[in-house]
């Protein structure tokens, strides 16, 4: 009778650790996405992130033709 209460347990903390590592990863995953800063492009005002957006004279951009017709503005 000792060994199933034992199992019973067993199980329980299983399932509690599992659950508790499972929220761990979705907090990571979270983590992640707001790692992933937003910019705006400095002629449209389109929002892309940092990584995908074309940087110059500290100014972003969403693409390479908003790039060149800023510069070509001034
Ligand atoms: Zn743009």
């Amino acid at each position: 009778m000792r060994i199933l209460v034992l199992i019973a347990i067993g199980l329980l903390l299983y399932f509690i650790i599992g659950n508790y590592l499972r929220r761990q990863k979705v907090e990571r995953q979270n983590d992640a996405v707001s790692a992933e800063k937003m910019v705006r492009c400095h002629h449209c005002g389109l929002h892309i992130l940092e990584q995908e957006a074309i940087a110059s004279q500290g100014e972003f951009y969403c693409s390479q033709e908003h790039l060149e017709a800023e510069q070509n503005k001034s």
